[in-house]
């Protein structure tokens, strides 16, 4: 295939020996950090395209149909981010001044820059996560205001999951739906990495979610889109969420092209997500027998004790190996696509020589 940058004419022989440079690395920040393999590329390639902000581009249509079909719900809506997502389904949950009851740890209360509240005027109201990543729905319902008009009026339960690498299963995910039932609460789920979560349960992501309102899903991550995450949810709540979409400046045009690249990861990179679990599992394993304190990881993400004085010295250690990676004293080691077997051994070398110098 003729890649797009010898069209434009590009220096492709340098652009490819950049590519090769690259492609040296283990990059372990972030399972964000993927590049669409040439399967992908050709479907973005040969994506039919509109203009979404008509809704007449074909190839979001159909990603959003798709995904939302995978979800058992009636309608999705393609995002560039899933702070967007999350941010536009806290919207059309609460209205201002309203309040949503999220966990401390969770992504969109502690790294999303408080957007539900600065731009949504909705409270949050964080309860600590327990180890597992749940919250305990006691204090959940303990948290729900009662009707007076001192408080803010409860609106919603937001969770996540996986949360932190790590897995909820559907057992506590059916009670925090009931839960939210019987007290009128709205149901978000950030799930920027339900199909880790659905892959390691073995069950559709469909069953895992069943009870919640709203869903949101990164194609960015694990599942190794370039960019893109889906909203799904009932049709009226979609249509509330589109509006405020083009409100927060994510209304896009021939979005297509990269929708192609999501709807090729739902086909082609659900399942795999397996062997990077198996991988962080490989990684974890090497580390713990190199004496390193590691916490056995349940998806993708592995997390290792680093004596915080020796944090600089490794970060620069691995740098020179050719390893990039977010050190510090709970180090965080994401496996995805472009980390393979090989990669994962020249880690644990890296990490190995490291400590035993
Ligand atoms: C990455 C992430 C997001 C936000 O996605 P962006 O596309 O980076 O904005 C939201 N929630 C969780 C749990 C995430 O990991």
């Amino acid at each position: 295939m003729t890649s797009w940058v010898d069209k434009q004419g590009y220096p492709a022989a340098q652009a490819a020996t950049a590519y090769a440079d690259r492609k040296d690395w283990v990059d372990l920040r972030s399972d964000t950090v993927t590049r669409p393999t040439p399967g992908m590329l050709a479907a973005m390639q040969a994506a039919e395209v509109g203009d979404d902000v008509y809704g007449d581009d074909p190839t979001v249509n159909a990603l959003q149909t798709e995904c939302a079909a995978m979800f058992g719900m009636e309608a999705g809506l393609y995002f560039p981010t899933g702070t967007q997502s999350n941010l536009a389904a806290l919207m059309a949950h609460c209205g201002r001044g309203d309040e949503v009851i999220l966990g401390q740890d969770a992504h969109h209360y502690k790294y999303e820059g408080g957007g539900a509240a600065v731009l949504g005027s909705a409270q949050p109201q964080p309860l600590q996560n327990l180890p597992d990543g749940t919250l305990d729905l006691v204090q959940v319902e303990a948290a729900i205001k009662p009707d007076d008009s001192h408080f803010a009026i409860t609106r919603a339960l937001a969770l996540e999951n996986t949360i932190a690498g790590k897995v909820i299963g559907r057992e506590y995910l059916a009670k925090a739906t009931a839960l939210c039932r019987r007290r009128g609460l709205s149901s978000h789920l950030d799930g920027a990495r339900i199909f880790n979560a659905a892959v390691k349960l073995r069950m559709p992501v469909g069953e895992l979610c069943a009870g919640f309102d709203t869903v949101s899903v990164c194609l960015s991550k694990g599942l190794g889109a370039p960019l893109g995450s889906v909203l799904v949810g009932k049709r009226g709540f979609i249509d509330r969420a589109r509006r405020i979409r083009k409100m927060l400046g994510g209304g896009m045009r021939q979005a297509g092209y990269v929708a192609a690249a999501g709807r090729y990861a739902l086909a082609h990179h659900v399942d795999r997500l397996a062997e990077d679990h198996e991988r962080a599992e490989r990684l974890a394993a090497g580390l713990s027998a190199s004496g390193l304190e590691v916490e056995p990881p349940q998806t993708n993400m592995v997390f290792v004790g680093v004596p915080a004085d020796r944090c600089a010295g490794l970060r620069q250690h691995l740098e020179q190996s050719g390893i990039k990676a977010s050190i510090g004293p709970r180090a965080r080691l994401a496996t995805h696509l472009d980390v393979n077997d090989g990669g994962v051994d020249r880690v644990v070398a890296a990490f190995r020589a490291f400590f035993r110098a």
